[in-house]
């Protein structure tokens, strides 16, 4: 049994995401997903709740062949414990999928194997760019899974990240 880890604040979970758990999906027999910065929410950058970020992943993953566990994990501000951290938090796993080099670098300190997956069609496939485009009210749905796009329209996400970027006229 072997068990991979992949972490991202998915802000929101995007095809890019998608993609490469996919793609670790033929390399594992299970996968554990952690789902970083998960204290927070309603901000420009973090605009979605740990448990609105646990919907997209589960409704997009639903055909993934393999088992997975979502799982939200809170910053602690200390990288050097960081890793121990998240080991408190998780299933046990054998590998990392990480392509972040601090990720990279932490894990490998703490004598984890990671491996590196190519990243998929970047420009357009960031969390950040897609945060533009809906800010921008520019088109996003198709840089996202179908089901990110309904839970997005679920819980009025567009709407909630241009109010709280929304200047309130007091400077
Ligand atoms: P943001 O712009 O908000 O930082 P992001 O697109 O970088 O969003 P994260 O949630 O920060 O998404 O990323 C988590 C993980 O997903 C990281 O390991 C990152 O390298 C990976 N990742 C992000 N975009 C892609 C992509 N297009 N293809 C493959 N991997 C990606
Ligand atoms: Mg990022």
């Amino acid at each position: 049994m072997k068990r991979g880890f992949y972490i991202g604040r998915f802000q929101p979970y995007h095809e890019g995401h998608q993609y490469v758990l996919q793609q670790i999906a033929k390399e594992v027999d299970e996968i554990v997903i952690g789902i970083g910065s998960a204290q927070l929410s309603h901000t420009v950058d973090n605009p979605f709740t740990a448990g609105e970020r646990v919907l997209m992943i589960t409704r997009s993953l639903e055909s993934l062949p393999c088992p997975f566990y979502a799982i939200p994990i809170e910053d602690i501000k200390r990288n050097a414990l960081w890793v121990a951290h998240v080991l408190s938090m998780t299933p046990p796993f054998d590998l990392c999928y990480s392509s972040n080099p601090l990720v990279v670098r932490l894990f490998e300190e703490a004598g984890i194997t990671v491996r590196s997956p190519a990243m998929y069609e970047r420009q357009t496939h960031s969390g950040t760019e897609i945060r533009r485009r809906m800010l921008a009210g520019r088109s996003w749905k198709r840089l996202v899974p179908p089901a990110v796009a309904e839970v997005l329209e679920e819980i009025d996400g567009v709407t909630r990240l241009k109010q709280i970027a929304r200047d309130d006229g007091d400077d």
